[in-house]
């Protein structure tokens, strides 16, 4: 039986409890108790794991790229032997079902032995020159201490594309982790530590996020900032960064459109699109949210995803028969009742859910809507948890226009069993990433990231690479 502990800071290679020895509690949010407490970083914490950073590039981008590889895959065994104790720390602080816990451990590992294989590959190449006796040469080198922030919602997942990503390049990286849910992102450090990465490469701090933010982009030793969350939140940090001149990377919101042709195997349709609306309990950047279904087979449609989302079982993930754990904070059941009041008084009809489910935890039924005028909150807002919006439509352009309509482009997703039409609307979705007739998205191999106002760059594939390292050119004459 896991219990769930303390988290502290990783400075330097050494596990803190902070200067000031403050902390912030840690609620379990299927039973509404303090879990534990992590370590509050003040600005001398900052400072140090600044300077551990600085220390720790200039020792680690000297390790040969074989050398870090090694480290890694020990890291990713690591994660993958202490499977059920980190699957367990996620579920207590997180709340999803335990099996959703174990499979973002697992791709963990996975992302891990990837990023130190591509490491690997980091080449450079020659350019033939234009004149006899000139040197052309094209160098890769990391970019250098990395400040990265990420979120609740995958603790571990929005972390590791972080940093399996910058120590394989040879950068170092100072992580503000996610407060909500501390101890699972602490886990991954350690396997991190423990299999070897030297002190000062990897630090990890908890604090006020506004703060750190503040403190670490503008320093002068943070060369990159990566940050998952929102997108008002992403804009301010981006604008920072740009003040200061420095690499950004941003993974933003979503706002997913799912379209389903009245050519779709619509049991298909509604059992994948179901399972990813509510995986999570809707807390996933690339959750399909804007249903749009051909108006021949609409009733069809929500009938048999208002009994997929009636059928679901709701409870405390550590049960095994749940498939849907709690919001992450009560402050997100605030945030769905006003997303939900908001499309009823504008004329939406509730299917099913609508309400928070019972009076202990912070569960809320899985909800379908129809009826819901674009107007709504939801038709423009992310609404970050298990809300489905159902709407028909008539023909190919309309249903276009409303999937590109809003600000963002992260996933989409579309169902039908014609070639043509899917061809079509892979080249038609404003979006940086699209699934059609599955959901195929986030495995290490493949990028991982949007367009518009959903951010830029990379988390997955050799683009996820690139982004940690700067391009040098040398030419020589004589040489
Ligand atoms: P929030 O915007 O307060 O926090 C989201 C994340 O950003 C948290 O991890 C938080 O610590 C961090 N953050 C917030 N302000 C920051 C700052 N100034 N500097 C550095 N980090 C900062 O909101 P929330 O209540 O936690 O979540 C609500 C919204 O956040 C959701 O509706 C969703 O849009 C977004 N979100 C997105 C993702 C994602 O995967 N893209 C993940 C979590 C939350």
């Amino acid at each position: 039986m896991t219990t769930y502990s303390d988290v502290s800071l990783m400075i330097d290679g050494a596990w803190t409890k902070g200067a000031n020895g403050r902390t912030i509690p840690i609620v379990n949010p299927a039973t509404e108790e303090v879990i534990g407490q992590v370590a509050h970083a003040e600005t001398s914490d900052l400072d140090r794991a600044l300077a551990a950073a600085d220390k720790g590039f200039r020792q680690w981008k000297k390790v040969p790229a074989f050398e870090r590889y090694k480290i890694m895959r020990k890291a990713a065994e690591l994660m993958r032997q202490r499977l059920d104790d980190i699957a367990a720390i996620m579920t207590m602080e997180q709340g999803k079902p335990l099996y959703e816990a174990k499979i973002e451990t697992n791709l963990a590992a996975d992302i891990i032995d990837w990023m130190a294989e591509e490491g690997r590959r980091t080449y450079g190449r020659i350019v033939p020159a234009r004149g006899e006796n000139i040197h052309q040469l094209v160098m890769k080198e990391p970019v250098g201490p990395v400040a990265a922030f990420t979120p609740w919602n995958f603790p571990i997942n929005q972390v590791v594309r972080k940093a399996s990503a910058a120590i394989a390049t040879g950068c170092s990286i100072i992580i503000k982790g996610p407060e909500d849910t501390p101890g699972s992102c602490a886990q991954l450090i350690k396997a991190f530590v423990d299999a070897g990465v030297p002190a000062g490469v990897i630090q990890l701090v908890y604090g006020v996020p506004s703060e750190i933010s503040q403190y670490l982009i503008p320093h002068p030793v943070i060369k990159k900032i990566t940050f998952t969350g929102s997108t008002p939140v992403g804009k301010q940090l981006a604008s920072l960064a740009g003040a200061h001149m420095k690499r950004v990377t941003m993974e933003l919101g979503g706002h997913a459109p799912a379209i389903v042709f009245e050519d779709a195997d619509l049991e298909q349709a509604v059992n994948v699109l179901g399972a990813n609306k509510f995986r999570n309990a809707g807390q996933v950047c690339v959750a399909p949210t804007r249903f749009l279904v051909h108006e021949k087979v609409y009733p069809e449609f929500v009938e048999r995803f208002t009994t997929f989302a009636k059928n679901l079982k709701v409870g405390n993930g550590l049960e095994a028969e749940t498939k849907m754990g709690p919001l992450v904070a009560e402050r997100r059941l605030h945030a769905m009742d006003s997303i939900v009041s908001d499309a009823i008084s504008k004329g939406a009809k509730i299917q099913t859910g609508g309400q928070r489910k019972g009076n202990k935890g912070y569960f809320y039924e899985p909800t379908v809507m129809t009826d819901v005028p674009l107007n709504a909150k939801i038709m423009n807002e992310e609404p970050f948890g298990p809300l489905a919006p159902i709407t028909p439509f008539k023909d190919f352009d309309g249903v276009m226009k409303e999937a590109n309509r809003l600000d963002w482009g992260l996933a989409a997703y579309a169902y039908t069993r014609n070639s043509r039409t899917m061809a079509q609307v892979g080249a038609a979705f404003e979006s940086g990433m699209v699934s059609i007739n599955h959901h195929g998205l986030a495995l290490p191999e493949v990028p991982f990231g949007g367009i518009k106002d959903s951010g830029y760059g990379s988390e997955g594939g050799v683009e996820a690479l690139e982004a940690y390292l700067n391009t040098k050119f040398v030419t020589a004459l004589g040489m």
